[in-house]
């Protein structure tokens, strides 16, 4: 059962977003052309941002996108509800399958998740800032494993260097004897499909008036008005297909006095998700979009004999453990940092009036247990997710067995609320890489195979509950489910830690369109019997908030503080793209 969006469009020919929530339901319209009312269209987003939106607003890459005032977004968040509490489909006379007879497509990947596109790092004031950052990095690695750069300063010059591949593969010793100073930045990344090309590696540098200035990027900006076209008539010359670079070339041909008033005025000029970190020759900066989409955390070294301290960024605080850094504070949505021999300031470039909306996927899946992000504790959170998941759908099960490792913590969670025994059924190996796989393989599970294999003796004759953290076109869930059955499995119910993905992201996370969510074009009972389950049930959206919020002190994160877009199809900016939304069969007709 698929409740429909409340949120309005605006702007002309264009149908309210009712009749884009209706998309997902039975009424689906025939075309593309049909669900736009007449489009593709343009619109200009409304001035919601107290002013700090470019004058005119283009799309940046996609055909057509719909803007939807903020406010109407926001107040809409809770009747989009889509998961209410114990939302579970069983069926208790399923009978086993006998594994690998797949005839669903395999795209080669070896797992169905989202994928984080970006991790980033600074260092400030240390001898050896870029082995600094290369550790940091290190540590941030899961968040990006296509490419990685970092560039330093020792107040003279600027270097960089980017490769293809992980942090340990591309900075061996001798590469980072090349980066020496005592002010580095990094940044590692996955990329979407089509563009993994050096090109598009970070950190990006660009020469301004005020000397040379790099930059790494988290997110993904939704909105860039017309600042390419202007820039690009104003002389930039373009050096990747990124929109990072578009923030940097903002800034190098500002106008403004100081470099700190070009950034603050660049930054609020464009809208989406950016954590960024910047470095010149003898300065680096850290900032984070006004909603705060993607995490960003700053911590310190502190000095020895009487030496300065170590100010350290990173997008999450494991990176700091690995320095001895001490986890200070949170980079604030709207703020801008900068650190200089004369210390740390800090200013605001968007008014702290702006929604927050932290990305709710970090606490999910995205970040590691160890971390601290958005000022919460990764582990507190899935933790918790497991005993709300075990409290709203419980089941009369033997074992709960995580589907690892992003699982473990969630399945911990539940198994103590439970009282069902934990154990690992399922066991990942951890050096599958890039492996090519042959195409008749592809059809027969083996891509999952390489990556999980049952633990038998665990599994026979036994009712799991297998915890996994999301399904997102179902393919690999119905793969372990059928993998466990083959092992012995007498029955698998399968939990997930989280609310059914309906709408992709367009904050920086790699996600299908709405018409490959299985989620958005399923209802809870057809996922079950897609993906051979015996029973079936998601977190639900207010279970998934209160547990990445409960004990929280009263200034600290509250529900209202996420983003919850992949949930709901409510996006806290006013920059959606339409073809993105439609369910699988809008575009036939
Ligand atoms: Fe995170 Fe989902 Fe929002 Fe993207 S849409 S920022 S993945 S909560």
């Amino acid at each position: 059962m698929r409740e429909q969006m409340a949120a309005t469009v605006e702007g002309p020919g264009l149908k309210p977003i009712e009749s884009i929530g209706a998309l997902r339901g039975a009424e689906a319209p025939r075309s593309l052309r049909e669900a736009k009312g007449g489009v593709p269209q343009r619109l200009k987003p409304e001035s919601g941002l107290g002013g700090y939106g470019t004058a005119e607003a283009v799309p940046l890459s996609k055909t057509a996108r719909v803007g939807a005032s903020e406010r109407q977004m926001r107040g809409s968040l809770d009747c989009a509800l889509r998961a209410p509490l114990g939302m579970t489909a069983s069926n208790d006379g399923m009978t086993a399958v006998d594994g690998c007879d797949v005839n669903d497509a395999e795209d080669g990947t070896p797992f169905d998740k989202l994928r984080e596109e970006c991790g980033i790092m600074a260092v400030y004031g240390h001898p050896d800032a870029a082995r600094m950052t290369f550790w940091g990095l290190y540590a941030l690695q899961h968040r990006g494993q296509e490419s990685a750069g970092i560039a330093s300063a020792d107040g003279h010059d600027v270097n960089d260097i980017k490769g293809m591949g992980l942090v340990s593969e591309i900075f061996t010793d001798e590469v980072l004897a090349r980066l020496p100073g005592h002010i580095a930045i990094g940044h590692t990344r996955y990329s979407t499909t089509g563009d993994s090309a050096l090109l598009n590696a970070q950190p990006i540098s660009v020469e301004s008036t005020m000397g040379l200035i790099a930059i790494a990027h988290n997110g993904n900006l939704v909105n860039l008005g017309n600042s390419k076209e202007r820039l690009e008539r104003d002389g930039a010359v373009f050096q990747t297909t990124s929109d990072s670079e578009i923030i940097i070339q903002l800034i190098a041909h500002s106008r403004c006095n100081t470099l700190v008033d070009c950034i603050a005025e660049s930054l609020a000029q464009v809208d989406g998700a950016f954590s960024i970190v910047m470095m010149t020759r003898n300065r680096i900066f850290a900032a984070r979009d006004p909603h705060g989409f993607r995490p960003l955390s700053m911590g310190r070294i502190a000095g020895v004999n009487g030496e300065p301290d170590t100010f350290v960024f990173a997008s999450e605080t494991c990176a700091f453990d690995l320095l001895h850094a001490k986890y200070e504070r949170d980079v604030r949505p709207g703020e801008l940092v900068m650190v200089s021999e004369d210390g740390v300031t800090s200013r605001r470039f968007a008014p702290e009036t702006v929604p927050h909306a932290s990305c709710i996927f970090e606490h999910v899946y995205f970040a590691r247990p160890d971390s601290r992000v958005f000022g919460r504790w990764v582990q507190q959170s899935r933790d918790e997710m497991g005993r709300q998941l075990a409290r709203e759908s419980g089941v009369d099960a033997d074992l709960v067995v995580p589907v690892p490792d992003s699982g473990v913590t969630a399945a911990l969670g539940y198994a103590a609320e439970s009282g069902i025994p934990f154990n690992f059924g399922l066991i990942r190996n951890h050096y599958v890489g890039r492996t090519f796989i042959q195409p008749e393989q592809r059809t027969r599970d083996f891509g999952v195979r390489m990556k999980l294999n049952p633990v038998r003796n665990l599994l026979q004759g036994k009712r799991i509950i297998l915890i996994d953290d999301s399904i997102i076109r179902g393919t690999t869930s119905r793969k372990i489910v059928r993998m466990c059955r083959a092992a012995g499995a007498a029955e698998v119910h399968m939990r997930i830690s989280c609310p059914p993905t309906i709408s992709p992201c367009f904050y920086g996370v790699d996600t299908p369109s709405t018409r490959e969510l299985i989620a958005a074009n399923k209802s809870i009972e057809e996922i079950r019997e897609f993906i051979e389950a015996d029973s079936l049930a998601y977190l639900s959206l207010v279970g998934l908030t209160y547990s990445c919020t409960t004990n929280e002190p009263a200034n600290g994160m509250s529900p209202a503080s996420f983003c919850t877009a992949c949930y709901t199809g409510v996006y806290p900016t006013q920059w959606v793209d339409v073809e993105d939304i439609l369910p699988a069969g809008a575009l036939v007709g």
